[in-house]
């Protein structure tokens, strides 16, 4: 009898710390894969547009606490004005700048589109974001065309848990076979790389290199527990399901 309640007991506790692992609070991340529109949820629900091209691609619908960020207004895949102007609440438009809410911390950092190019009116031709929340640090890098990062940028990015990155793209000098993101990435060493702008030959590299995870879904929860030890590509939804197995991608599950 005593052992039996002892197994129960057991069991029973096991149970909870399952159900406790399953419900850890994180952060909620929404990509379609291969795309730079994006949508962070904090756990205290405020939500972060990042890159809003197309409005019917939106998951949740704003609101007044909610934060729109743009990493450059000249091309039609990060930035639709209709969007933008009637975004409900705070906002950085191809701009630095800083925003700070309860939990959350962003920073608007200028960088280059295409090197050569002269600068915009508000300094950079291309801006990286910072989003720190909950524990978390993400950057999103937009269509960055820089050979590398300068010190100030990288004093900034130092720690970095998610990068979501481009690494093909023919508009910020980053054709097909370049190393420029992969160089790139390999100078912040993220935890987590979510690409933007990728093909087939630029994922099979980026698996080659880094570790593959994927998820079918459009979204990811991550929190700093649960973050991988070295970097590591994820691939998320249609790219999950379609390269999960050929890449040999180990699923993120949750
Ligand atoms: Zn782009
Ligand atoms: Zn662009």
């Amino acid at each position: 009898m005593k052992a039996k309640i002892i197994i129960m007991m057991c069991l029973l506790s096991a149970a909870i710390s399952c159900s406790k692992k399953a419900d850890v609070p994180g952060i909620s991340l929404f990509n379609y894969g291969s795309i730079p529109q994006t949508e962070i949820e904090t756990v205290s629900g405020t939500r972060i547009y990042i890159d809003i091209a197309d409005p019917q691609m939106v998951i949740k619908p704003p609101k007044a606490e909610d934060i729109l960020l743009i990493t450059h207004s000249h091309h039609p895949d990060h930035y639709n004005s209709v969007f933008a102007d009637s975004f409900p609440g705070k906002k950085l438009i191809a701009e630095e700048g800083n925003i700070e809410t309860a939990g959350c911390k962003i920073t608007g950092i200028k960088a280059i589109h295409n090197i050569g190019d002269p600068y915009l009116a508000k300094g950079g031709t291309d801006y990286i974001f910072l989003i720190e929340a909950d524990g978390v640090k993400i950057a999103h890098f937009g269509d960055i065309g820089q050979e590398s990062f300068s010190d100030e940028q990288l004093s900034l990015l130092n720690g970095l848990d998610v990068a979501l990155m481009q690494f093909e793209n023919q508009y910020s000098g980053m054709p097909a076979g370049s190393d420029k993101g992969y160089n790139l990435i390999k100078q912040i060493q993220p935890k987590i790389i979510i690409p933007t702008h990728v093909q087939d030959a630029s994922i099979k590299k980026a698996c080659g290199i880094w570790k593959p995870y994927f998820s079918v879904k459009n979204g990811v929860k991550i929190t700093k527990d649960i973050l991988p030890g070295s970097t590591s590509f994820m691939l998320m939804g249609y790219n999950g399901s379609i390269y999960s197995k050929e890449l040999n991608a180990q699923s993120w599950d949750n």
